[in-house]
């Protein structure tokens, strides 16, 4: 126990914390301008200081420790008249122009409250800098506190800003030496968000000069589920900056969240429901528009029956919205026929999770990062996926010297940070992962007590995987045998070891057993229940695991339940029968369209025809549709090509509710703004369509949290979980009761399935998809970090300049041998389709094989990719495409366009 004194208060603390700590607890304050709680106390600016009594000069309150009998003064006249005259040369240091264009500025609030005025006298002769398309740089303005510096260096780890010279010669610059768009920056936009001047700011449309109010929200777009604060200048979301309390994220966001924001006002979004006719898109009323949609549904439903219909949720909804929607497919059409966009990336890791272990979401939380020895990363890129997940991950490596394995044909970032890097061939994970288990098994390093206590099959998987040999894994996916054994024994030692794994694992015909033989390695090691543990999967989409765990899938209700499992339940609050007819996934859907036995489609927020592989055969089975609703922000591509009408959906920043996170933690969602012209929230339209439908009386809900009290009756599990409880940080479920915290690690003494989890034995079949002397390269698809998906959001903001175009990497050894230059068009074929890009060299991509992100309309890349899909739930195979490449003249790409 410490006791102190601060302005004559008795304070008594437990533990050794710092006097600014302290002095903060106790209630009064001091002020600040190098400091940040986000980062180690840089306490260059003294701003903070303070009396000590006893001591000869006033101490440093941000970096130094509280001792006992301390007695400290903050506010007497000599500390004050000492923090004036540092803030009167700083102000020196300020323009007045950039005080009152950035009053919120750190140190732009100390001067007015000292009543302080800038003269800008002393101000630096440094040029501005807007080489960035997001950050604006005025080294004009730099007082040399070095916060850019070090959050740069501590929270994203892209050390991007260098400190010159010393003295008054002191001066910060980017990487590059000369402006910030030719640096590394990665547009976190953190330099900005901590910067306590007008030198590092948004290029954001205000400027921050009015902005109105903040609201607190969660993200628009990846699974992390980053907090953030939007603010708001003259009803427009003018601003972004991260929450600094967000559990998840910790004051931190990637350039999406950050900047992400503009697609809200874009001048093609719709304001008004639209009908098509021929090319035409015609206004309608919203009456006009759901009599229409009501009128088709019940003929389609009379005449082919409920099952020729069909609902497509939304990971960009919210949960309420998610759980809307499927209760309309199953309530109003009577159909199971209902899924979302999960199917094309994580329902292999659901479908695994679900049935080795009993809950089909992550095992553990993010913050069980920084308790891990051993991180295990497999066929994730999260450094551009998940970038504040894939910051956290980096940071733990660096500072901690955690082992960090990543599995993954390509050379990424992360992979270059890794102790061990498993460069295996695209469509080999079953041999690698079997590999590793031989020789954890061979090896002797099972945790024979977890094995014996819970764990099922072990003798026959032992006898299986004795064949699984690291020599017999090298030939088929060209690891070395040494570096497998090494990697399995740094999992199986250094323990507690953490798994994480995104579509490089999923996306394959062997998608759900790739995950299985992932899981097979945290049992036989004792990697799960407990922390730093666990089987992580990074979920794509801001609300995909909700999206799924709503129901939003043919063969499970709300909380991921087989629906006669909970039928009576449903059917009782739902005051309706639940259909028995078994459901049709979304890539069955696109089969019953192409085979004319589906006839409707009502698609919620998913642009599904540039996304889904095989481009043509979607198209093909969408123009076979009698009738198709697209509800979104913007008319999509799936909007162009199928819909007949298309209902105008609030984006996530004008409607309240909650998202899931990839660690199972719902969040809130706040409205920020009013959404455009006559666009509605997605609940409100299926709750009108209901009502149209003759089922007003069981869509009847006033808000989003009385939606939600209807999920936490039919969901037990979540039954804790009410709007007040999730207003500061979350919860994760299961959480069963309002006294129950929620849950941070899954499986702590049995499984969801019983006390005991079976291994699998998973033998390897190699993907039909094979090179050929004709299509000798394999191609993976993926998204960088400036994009998200389909491009429908991200493509109408700033961050389109940072990336605007797709681009085929490929390795300079097959570029030369093709005679293919970088940045020159080349023409990308395989089986199923042909498309034009140009080529970008790169070392991240080994000999034979090449990778493409796929978000740009124009290039349209899954013309392309193929008709395999995961052999248990049907997810299609991103990962393996068999291709050939052809240099093109430059005049041949701007005069053709892709082709089917
Ligand atoms: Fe949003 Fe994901 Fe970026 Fe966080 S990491 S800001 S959730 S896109």
């Amino acid at each position: 126990m410490i006791r102190l004194t601060i302005n004559g208060k008795d304070l008594e603390l437990r533990k050794q914390e710092t006097i600014l700590d302290a002095v903060r607890s106790a209630g009064f304050d001091v002020p600040t301008l190098c400091f940040d709680e986000r980062l180690d106390p840089i306490g260059s600016c003294r701003l903070c200081s303070v009396e000590v009594e006893g001591e000869s000069h006033p101490l440093i309150a941000c970096r130094t420790p509280v001792s006992d009998g301390m007695k400290i003064k903050t506010d007497s006249p000599s500390i004050e008249a000492f923090r004036r005259t540092l803030l009167r040369w700083e102000a020196q240091k300020i323009s007045i122009s950039s005080y009152l264009g950035e009053p919120d500025k750190e140190l732009h609030q100390l001067l007015r409250a000292h009543d302080l005025q800038p003269s800008g006298k002393r101000r630096r002769d440094k040029k501005l800098d807007i080489s960035h398309p997001l950050i604006r740089v005025d080294m004009s303005q730099c007082i040399d506190c070095l916060r850019c510096v070090h959050i740069c260096n501590e929270v994203q780890g892209q050390f991007v800003w260098h400190v010159l010279d010393r003295g008054t010669d002191m001066h910060i610059v980017p990487d590059s030496g000369t402006t910030l768009g030719t640096s590394s920056c990665v547009g976190c936009g953190a330099c900005v968000d901590t910067c306590p001047t007008g030198a590092l700011t948004d290029r954001s449309e205000t400027n921050g000069s009015s902005i109105s109010r903040w609201t607190r929200t969660t993200c628009a777009y990846c699974g992390v589920g980053c907090e953030l604060e939007v603010g708001i200048a003259a009803g427009r979301v003018a601003r972004a900056r991260p929450v600094i309390a967000s559990p998840v994220s910790k004051g931190h966001l990637c350039s999406k969240g950050r900047y992400g924001f503009s697609f809200n006002h874009a001048s093609d979004r719709q304001e008004r429901p639209l009908a098509k006719v021929g090319r035409t898109w015609t206004k309608l009323s919203w009456d006009a528009a759901l009599d229409r949609c009501a009128t088709e549904f019940q003929r389609i439903s009379a005449t082919h029956g409920p099952d020729a219909l069909a609902v497509l949720g939304s990971a960009r909804a919210t949960n309420e919205e998610n759980y809307l929607a499927q209760k309309f497919a199953r309530v109003v059409l009577g159909t199971n026929n209902v899924d979302c966009c999960a199917r094309v990336c994580h329902t292999p890791s659901a479908a695994a999770l679900k049935t080795m272990l009993g809950a089909g979401a992550a095992t553990n939380s993010f913050n069980d990062i920084e308790a891990a020895n051993t991180i295990f990363v497999f066929g994730a890129n999260p450094l551009e996926n998940h970038p504040v997940v894939g910051a956290r991950i980096r940071q733990h490596v660096l500072k901690s010297g955690a082992q960090l394995i990543v599995a993954d044909p390509r050379l990424t970032e992360l992979a270059e940070a890794a102790s061990l890097h498993l460069r295996l061939r695209p469509g080999t994970n079953i041999p690698l992962l079997n590999a590793l288990a031989n020789v954890i098994v061979t090896d002797g390093l099972v945790d024979h007590q977890f094995v014996r206590d819970r764990v099922a099959e072990w003798d026959e998987f032992g006898v299986f995987i004795k064949d699984w040999t690291p020599e017999r894994a090298e030939k088929i996916c060209g690891v070395p045998a040494d570096s497998i054994r090494q990697a399995a024994r740094l999992y199986a030692t250094a323990k507690p070891s953490i798994s994480f794994h995104g579509l490089g694992l999923t996306e394959h015909t062997q998608g759900t057993e790739g995950v299985m033989a992932l899981i097979n390695l945290a049992l036989i090691t004792g990697n799960l229940g407990k922390p730093g543990t666990g089987i992580n999967p990074l979920r794509g989409q801001n609300n995909v695991q909700g999206a799924a765990q709503m129901g939003c899938d043919p063969s499970t209700l709300t909380g991921s339940v087989a629906i006669d499992e909970r039928r009576a339940l449903f059917e009782s609050v739902w005051n309706a029968p639940l259909p028995r007819s078994r459901g049709h996934n979304l890539m069955a859907m696109m089969d019953e369209a192409a085979a004319g036995r589906l006839k409707a489609m009502w698609i919620i927020g998913y642009d599904v025809l540039p996304t889904l592989a095989n481009v043509s055969a979607t198209r093909r089975a969408f123009r076979n549709l009698e009738f198709v609703v697209v509800q979104d922000l913007f008319i999509t591509n799936t909007a162009k090509v199928a819909a007949n009408i298309f209902l105008p959906a609030a984006s996530v920043f004008e409607k309240d509710g909650t998202f899931m996170n990839a660690e199972r933690r719902v969040q809130r969602v706040r409205k920020a703004i009013e959404p455009p012209g006559e666009a509605r929230a997605d609940w409100r339209i299926i709750c009108a369509l209901a009502e149209r439908m003759g089922h007003g009386s069981r869509f009847r809900y006033d808000s989003s949290p009385d939606i939600w009290n209807e999920i936490r009756e039919v969901w037990p599990e979540a039954a804790g979980m009410t709007y007040e409880r999730m207003e500061q940080q979350g919860l994760q479920w299961p959480c069963r009761s309002q006294d129950d915290p929620g849950t941070e690690i899954l499986h702590k003494s049995e499984f969801g399935r019983g006390p005991r989890a079976a291994l699998r034995r998973i033998e390897f079949q190699p993907s039909p998809e094979q090179v050929s002397d004709e299509f000798p390269f394999l191609l993976s698809t993926g998204r960088n970090l400036y994009q998200f998906n389909s491009g429908t959001m991200t493509m109408r903001t700033a961050n389109r300049k940072l990336r605007p175009v797709d681009v085929l990497d490929i390795c300079a050894a097959d570029a030369e041998r093709l005679k293919v230059k970088d940045g020159r068009p080349v023409r990308l074929r395989s089986r199923y389709g042909s498309v034009r890009m140009k080529a970008h060299v790169t070392s991240t991509v080994g000999p034979g094989e090449l990778f493409a992100t796929f978000h740009d309309r124009r290039i349209d890349l899954n013309r392309v990719t193929g008709p395999f899909r995961d052999n248990i739930v049907q997810a299609p195979e991103y990962k393996v495409t068999a291709v050939c490449v052809t240099p093109l003249e430059k005049t041949a790409v701007a005069a053709t366009k892709s082709q089917p």
